[in-house]
């Protein structure tokens, strides 16, 4: 900076002290550090703008009011296991998409569409939160409406729960469907009841959460439950433009011996075509054929409309992003940025610092502080792991508590561990599922207790290089 004010860095220093910033010779200062000090200067500093590929192939022009259309709600179906998602699915696709529609048989692509009051509904296909929340923890926000499903003999679950935390993580609206009112055991008021506990307020209680008695065997119901999800939908005023280039995110995706790579994909915005050149994760490729969730063939797919598609090079995952873009060559080089930055964070995985490497680390020089997150499920306790494992420090390596804290282990703990190549420890605590796949992708290690003093020992054990190997 100095340089380029034409100054000493003394000069460009001491500006910067009586601003109240204290920098030396080899510091880095953030733009707007710069432009005060620049200013001093009676210099102007500017931002250099880098466009990169994503940004030079990638539609990402704001649509207007005038070129949106109201589009199909995307919803998915959570709930605890046995609880009648896979049931409520299968019964609605069955009620709804008959055979008799040209083209014949149902296709399982992930999604499906069913028409209700000649409005569309898109359902995902995969019950349940897991799928729901690698696509949401891969960045991909794809549902509009979640129906919870409970079981009215069986009332609010452990899945239940965390299938609630999803779908308020993930804002979205959720729909609660009592289910197995046909059991002569059901008690909807139970349920209703317990839903209170984690503020979904019924709304024939003043609340705002619908909440539809519903029988996935008789079919029940099942009606209500359509027209309340358009109902919920219509106040959400879902929009998209079908006049741009498509985007929207992957479903799943697999290798067909005949076809080659064929992915599941969800157009959320724009209309894909037949020809189109698309960018599915690290997969690029023009579109070759294009099948809807009735078997059909289509030359054309607008919002909120799954299809499934050939023509990729790849095998891209589900929850990838995919986008069409005009320029092949730029879409081939943006493919390979992505691998090289897969690559790097591989890397960087690896010399994450874990219990079982440590001591290597150690010896090499590599490591020579050891920094834990320790969560805890009381403050007791996590002040009571601070101290004890603090006092394992020795010459080789200080042991260096950068957080502690009551709750469960989530995504911010592992993105902390992540950036500072920390450990986690939790004491009478779990890993949230995003935390859990956070943790597993960017390779930081988690060690779960019950008990203080198994952790103590296997840290210090750990220190020493004597650490069992995990089972
Ligand atoms: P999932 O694990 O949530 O997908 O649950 P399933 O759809 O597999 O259902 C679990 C069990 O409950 C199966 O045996 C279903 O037949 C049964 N079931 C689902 N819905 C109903 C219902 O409305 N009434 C009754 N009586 N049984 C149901």
């Amino acid at each position: 900076l100095a340089l380029r004010l034409k100054a000493t860095v003394a000069e460009v220093v001491k500006k910067a002290f009586l601003m109240g910033t204290m920098v030396t010779a080899n510091d880095v200062v953030d733009f707007d550090t710069a432009s005060l000090i620049a200013m001093e200067f009676h210099a102007k500093v500017e931002k250099e703008v880098v466009v990169t590929i994503e940004e030079r192939i990638i539609d990402d022009s704001e649509d207007t009011d005038d070129n949106l259309v109201d589009r199909a709600p995307v919803v998915v179906v959570m709930g605890h296991v046995d609880h009648g998602k896979t049931s409520l699915l299968d019964y609605i696709r069955n009620a709804h998409v008959t055979d008799t529609e040209a083209g014949g048989i149902t296709q399982h692509i992930g999604a499906y569409r069913v028409n209700i009051n000649d409005r569309d509904i898109t359902f995902l296909d995969t019950p349940g939160h897991e799928a729901f929340t690698t696509m949401r923890a891969r960045g991909a926000q794809v549902t509009d409406i979640a129906i919870l499903v409970v079981a009215a003999d069986d009332g609010i679950m452990p899945q239940t729960v965390e299938a609630i935390n999803h779908a308020k993580a993930a804002g979205v609206s959720v729909i609660v469907a009592i289910n197995k009112m046909d059991k002569p055991g059901a008690n909807p008021e139970q349920v209703k009841q317990q839903l209170t506990e984690y503020e979904l307020i019924p709304e024939e209680w003043g609340g705002d959460t619908p909440c539809v008695p519903v029988s996935a065997k008789t079919g029940m119901g099942i009606d209500d439950l359509l027209e309340m999800v358009l109902l919920v939908a219509d106040m959400k005023e879902l929009k998209a433009n079908p006049d741009r280039a498509a985007k929207g995110t992957v479903i799943e995706a697999r290798l067909d011996k005949g076809r080659g790579p064929v992915a599941s994909i969800l157009v959320q915005n724009g209309t894909l075509r037949t020809g189109d050149i698309v960018v599915a994760g690290m997969a690029v490729g023009h579109v070759r054929a294009m099948t809807d969730d009735k078997g059909r063939r289509v030359k054309e797919a607008g919002p909120s409309i799954p299809v499934e598609i050939t023509g990729l090079d790849d095998v891209p995952t589900g929850g990838d992003t995919f986008n069409a873009v005009t320029d092949e060559r730029l879409a081939r080089e943006l493919v390979e940025q992505r691998k090289h930055e897969k690559k790097e964070a591989e890397f960087n995985a690896r010399t994450k610092v874990t219990l079982d490497n440590l001591f290597d680390q150690m010896k090499l020089g590599e490591v020579k502080e050891l920094k834990i997150i320790v969560k805890a499920d009381v403050q007791g306790s996590v002040e009571a792991v601070r101290q004890s494992l603090e006092k394992l420090s020795n010459e080789e390596v200080r042991v260096n508590i950068i957080h502690g804290a009551v709750g469960a282990v989530n995504e911010s703990d592992v993105m902390l561990a992540n950036a500072s190549n920390a450990i986690i420890v939790g004491f009478n605590v779990r890993p949230d599922a995003n935390a859990q796949a956070n943790a597993e992708r960017d390779g930081v290690d988690m060690r779960m207790y019950r008990v203080i003093y198994d952790c103590i020992e296997e840290i210090e054990s750990a220190m020493k290089g004597m650490l069992a190997p995990k089972t």
